[in-house]
């Protein structure tokens, strides 16, 4: 497909799509697994799980009692024995070669946000001018790829490059297609020399294995943890994504760069009508999505959902939830196969937050739970009525973990993208609070003044006489406007960005509210002594959940996070508002997030602050791009097609006069032109000047002062050429406008 050069270049060649879309759809829709008379559904069922080495191939291809104790690691988080790791590496690369594959790769998390892929050979030179392919256990359970250039945050310096992958046998090989290369991809932990994380997935696991600890502990106090081996924490993570005509995304160098645009007027038209949520998903669209679908399918990807977002151009899809750590690593296969599926149909597929101003931008809903390995959801308030004083201290666990560590889990989500989201009024504010609906906020009420005695509307529950409710599913409405929202089993972590990893976020989770679940745990020991009977567990747990509730409950709101007051409000109560990605960069260091971290053996204060380095990098590196390649765009595509602008009302002025008519009007439009120019030559230098200036700071202040000092510059700027956008002639402007991008589907 052939790239135009021009705006007209672009429109032309859209149109010319559309005549060859029809074959073009064919091949991606059936692509050979469809076999004639079979229905639209039906050949995705046997899609799935295609290019996984999953449980029954294992059944097929591995020994016996190799593949029990294999399933015994991965269900029980158990190491792995070293001595079937030989018997395994081969039958997987049996499986691969058979698939096609020619390489295979540890495919591990750095803390870029994205994944890391280094592909090596299955063959090797036989020394008699022939090759045979070999894969052993060792190269299957770690490798050291030459990965230095990742960010380590100091861990580790570029001369002492060593670090190692390491197979995360929990999360499941699977086969990476391209045009005609196959790869074997090993999901890895990555770590230093020293052992110390210098990936996304390595704390994630730690914090699975922390909250697991923590959460049984709590069934133990109330004798549910038969059969229990194992408390995983759940993940269903909801992704946002804008499409645009990729011709549109070529001639934007900010959308290259920066995936953001940094200059645009807006359009006439953008969501007001609420005309694109949810409506009738576009041709060209439905066809991107069901190729992903295909795709994400043979990978074992559990895509459920995909509806058309609010703004226009904007889409989500949504996978069924599985435990935090599978679901991550799927989240990036599917954020991959998003961007990867979109230029085949003439499309580039936007991660950014905030793509586009005025309009609305892109989250990441993070649904979060714990469950047993048995198979009981831990926040679902619909348990058998004797767990339910379980379930309230569940609940009164997150709400004293998200109060006490708020500021952590807005750092979680910070970044330059997402601090334009974060408070505009389509996203959560900054502030960090907790809707928990209707029933549930009366009963915390209740508990909180006492021994609860009734609840709200058609709910069947009596706490006064057992205090252990049983309680509907549905209670109570939505929320959509708050960051962290329980929505009937589950809690809905709002504020995640749209472009970054879950890892980070949920690991988060996982660590606090196994510090908060122990600290409970510790006080209803201590009180209720060993071997309580039900009425003093049941006393005890009211008692201490009281003050809990007591001590917490400001993290508690049901109203509008979107109005103004409550940012009065949230202030009254004392909750953090860390509204920009450099206030929430100390917080990784604070003396309570180490604590939290260091107490679950989640992370230590060395790599706690190596995170802190490397976050405070990417938001100004991120940002210092941005300026950039604002610099250079004005420079090299505004300035130049302005001037035209100019000199074209200059020659009609001229020519009008030496024809004699009376010119004033033309004159003052050329006046005003001219000066609008001029501010925006200011405003460039003043941008240039204000970057400069930041150019020795470390990274403990480089954020600060790009934030304070070179952010403001570009909003002067972007303002500047959006006035002269909506001045000059069409054909001269030489960038795709908001409306093309947004409405050309
Ligand atoms: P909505 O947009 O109404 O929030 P979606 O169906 O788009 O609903 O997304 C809800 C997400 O929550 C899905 O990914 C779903 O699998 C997930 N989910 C449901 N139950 C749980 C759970 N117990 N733990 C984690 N995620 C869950
Ligand atoms: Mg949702």
């Amino acid at each position: 497909m052939s790239e135009g050069t021009s705006r007209q270049d672009a429109l032309r060649a859209i149109a010319g799509w559309y005549e060859k879309t029809p074959a073009r759809a064919g091949v991606a829709l059936t692509n050979g697994y469809a076999g004639p008379g079979d229905s639209y559904a039906g050949p995705w069922h046997r899609v799935f799980g295609k290019d996984v080495f999953s449980q029954r191939v294992m059944r097929e291809r591995l020994p016996k009692d190799v593949f029990k104790s294999f399933v015994n690691t991965i269900s029980q988080g158990k190491p792995l024995d070293e001595r079937i790791a030989d018997t395994i590496a081969n039958a997987m690369k049996d499986w691969a070669i058979e698939n096609g594959a020619t390489h295979y790769t540890h495919w591990f998390h750095p803390l870029t946000g994205s994944t890391a892929e280094k592909h090596d050979s299955f063959l090797i030179p036989d020394g008699q001018g022939g090759a045979v392919s070999e894969f052993t256990g060792a190269k299957l359970v770690q490798g050291e790829p030459d990965a230095s250039s990742f960010p380590s945050g100091g861990v580790r310096a570029t001369f002492e490059a060593r670090g190692y992958t390491a197979w995360d046998a929990t999360s499941p090989v699977f086969l990476s297609r391209g045009q005609n290369a196959v790869t074997l991809c090993i999901p890895t932990a990555f770590v230093s020399f020293g052992g110390e994380a210098l990936d996304k997935k390595t704390p994630l696991l730690r914090s699975m294995d922390a909250v697991s600890d923590a959460a049984r502990r709590i069934l133990k106090i109330f004798g549910t943890d038969t059969g229990v081996s194992r408390v995983v924490s759940t993940c269903g993570a909801e992704q946002e994504y804008f499409l645009i005509d990729r011709r549109f995304y070529v001639n934007r160098p900010d959308l290259l760069m920066c995936k953001r645009t940094l200059f645009g007027a807006p359009s006439p038209k953008d969501q007001q009508l609420d005309d694109h949520y949810f409506g009738a998903i576009p041709e060209r669209v439905h066809m991107y999505m069901a190729a992903c679908e295909e795709v994400l399918y043979a990978l074992g990807v559990p895509v459920a959902t995909r509806h058309n977002e609010v703004s226009p151009g904007q889409f989500e899809i949504a996978p069924v939830f599985e435990n935090a750590n599978v679901a991550t690593d799927h989240q990036q296969l599917t954020m991959q196969v998003l961007r990867t599926v979109a230029p085949r149909f003439g499309m580039q597929c936007i991660l950014h937050e905030k793509p586009f101003a005025g309009v609305n931008g892109s989250g990441k809903h993070v649904n979060w739970a714990l469950a047993t390995d048995t198979g009981v959801n831990l926040l679902d308030p619909r348990d058998e009525a004797h767990t339910n004083m379980q379930f309230l201290v569940f609940l009164c666990a997150v709400i004293q973990a998200v109060d006490t560590h708020a500021p952590l889990l807005r750092a979680t989500v910070g970044s330059a993208g997402n601090d334009h989201r974060l408070g505009a009024n389509e996203a959560p504010p900054a502030i960090i609070s907790i809707f928990l609906g209707d029933m549930l906020q009366d009963i915390i009420d209740q508990l909180e003044k006492g021994t609860p005695t009734s609840t709200k509307k058609n709910a069947n529950l009596d706490l006064g006489a057992t205090a252990l409710p049983q309680i509907p599913r549905d209670s109570g409405d939505r929320n959509r406007t708050s960051p962290f929202a329980f929505t009937g089993n589950r809690f809905e972590f709002r504020a995640v960005g749209s472009s970054g990893s879950v890892a980070w976020p949920l690991t988060a989770l996982n660590t606090i509210m196994a510090e908060s679940l122990h600290a409970i745990a510790d006080e209803i020991e201590s009180a209720a002594g060993k071997n309580p009977t039900p009425a003093k567990l049941t006393a005890t747990c009211k008692s201490v959940l009281k003050s809990v509730i007591k001590k917490h409950k400001r993290v508690l709101f049901s109203g509008d996070n979107y109005a103004s007051n409550w940012h009065d409000e949230a202030e009254k109560r004392g909750l953090p508002n860390l509204r920009s990605t450099p206030d929430t960069l100390p917080v990784f260091t604070s003396k309570q997030t180490q604590a939290a971290f260091k107490n679950t053996k989640v992370l230590s204060k060395r790599e706690l602050e190596s995170r802190h380095a490397a976050y405070s990098e990417k938001y100004a590196n991120e940002t210092s791009i941005e300026a950039r390649t604002m610099l250079s765009m004005a420079r090299t595509l505004i300035l130049p097609a302005v001037l035209r602008q100019q000199a074209e009302l200059a020659e009609t002025v001229a020519a009008t006069e030496a024809a004699g008519v009376n010119t004033q009007d033309t004159r003052d439009a050329l006046d005003i032109y001219v000066n609008q120019v001029t501010q925006t030559r200011m405003a460039i230098d003043a941008l240039e000047s204000a970057l400069a200036g930041t150019q020795d700071f470390d990274h403990h202040k480089l954020p600060t002062a790009l934030r304070d000092q070179v952010i403001p510059r570009m909003d002067e700027l972007r303002k500047c050429a959006d006035e002269l956008e909506r001045h000059t002639a069409d054909d001269i402007w030489p960038l795709p406008s908001y409306a093309e991008m947004l409405f050309v589907r």
